[in-house]
């Protein structure tokens, strides 16, 4: 049977990734994220040429509830299921409370933490119909620890877990497991956008940022790469991981060991 996993902000970076990985597997894939329409569309057809499954896509804003219901209703209706939810989009924004605008705490709020209260809310009757379902949420480290400046994405990143413990709980006894994934440090564009700021406000080169600022937390001193995220990502997905549900999974170099 063809498993069917709904990805939302899934035309870059992680997302992408663990796109890749589940393409692998042979899933049917609703990609979801913006970007250029031919751009999104190329990516859609290198995916699918690599895989057995069927690759779709929906614009859906994760910012309104309308689209987010959408996206998981026209899946369900082109694939006849959502098996698995990965809830990942989301963004940041980096600066002291005092001088946070209020539009990007809203911001984030929505897209990295209530978009996955609206996507879960839609696809959770199936999947329990169906006594199968798979909702893996990319969280962070910042779901587990804080780092200042950062208020919206560490408030929503810990919200994320709450929610994933608490929906674990609801569908424990449905064939449904939700966990949360923490990554650390990925050198995505979500994160290369940060770099010139931080040479710029430090007086540091991009290089020193890398190594002194976003590294400094990860042990490893390695960024984590998306292959490994895509990775656990497919095993969560597998029988043998059926018994792992409501957790937080650190992937962060020992990051939040210490
Ligand atoms: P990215 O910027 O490369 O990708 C973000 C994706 O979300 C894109 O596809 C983008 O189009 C989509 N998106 C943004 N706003 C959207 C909206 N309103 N509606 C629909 N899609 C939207 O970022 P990334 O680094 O791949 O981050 C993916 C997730 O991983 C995020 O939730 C992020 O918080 C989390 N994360 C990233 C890191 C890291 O170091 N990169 C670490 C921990 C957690």
């Amino acid at each position: 049977m063809t498993r069917t996993a709904i990805i939302t902000g899934s035309t870059s970076g992680i997302g992408l990734g663990i796109a890749e990985s589940f393409a692998a597997q042979g899933f049917n894939i609703m990609l979801n994220g913006f970007g250029d329409a031919d751009e999104i569309e190329a990516t859609r057809a290198r995916i699918e040429e690599k895989s057995t499954g069927e690759i779709g896509y929906h614009g859906a804003d994760m910012t309104r509830p309308d689209e987010i219901e959408d996206l998981v209703v026209q899946t369900e209706a082109r694939f006849g299921s959502v098996d698995i939810l990965v809830n990942n989009a989301g963004i940041q924004h980096v600066a002291p409370v005092e001088d946070f605008p209020i539009n990007k705490w809203d911001a984030i709020i929505a897209i990295n933490m209530s978009s996955a209260f609206h996507t879960i809310r839609a696809a959770l009757p199936g999947m329990k119909k169906r006594k199968f379902g798979r909702i893996i949420n990319i969280a962070s480290a910042h779901g587990l620890v804080a780092s200042p400046f950062k208020s919206a994405y560490v408030t929503a990143k810990h919200g994320v877990v709450g929610l994933t413990k608490t929906i674990a709980l609801e569908a424990a006894q449905h064939g449904v497991t939700v966990n949360a994934v923490c990554p650390g440090y990925v050198l995505t564009p979500l994160v290369e956008g940060q770099i010139p700021d931080t040479a710029k406000a430090r007086g540091i080169t991009e290089e020193e940022v890398k190594r002194d600022v976003l590294l400094a937390a990860q042990p490893t001193k390695e960024f984590v790469t998306v292959e490994q995220l895509g990775a656990l990502c497919v095993f969560l997905t597998t029988e043998a991981a059926a018994s792992i549900t409501g957790t937080a999974l650190p992937v962060d170099g020992g990051w939040v060991a210490q």
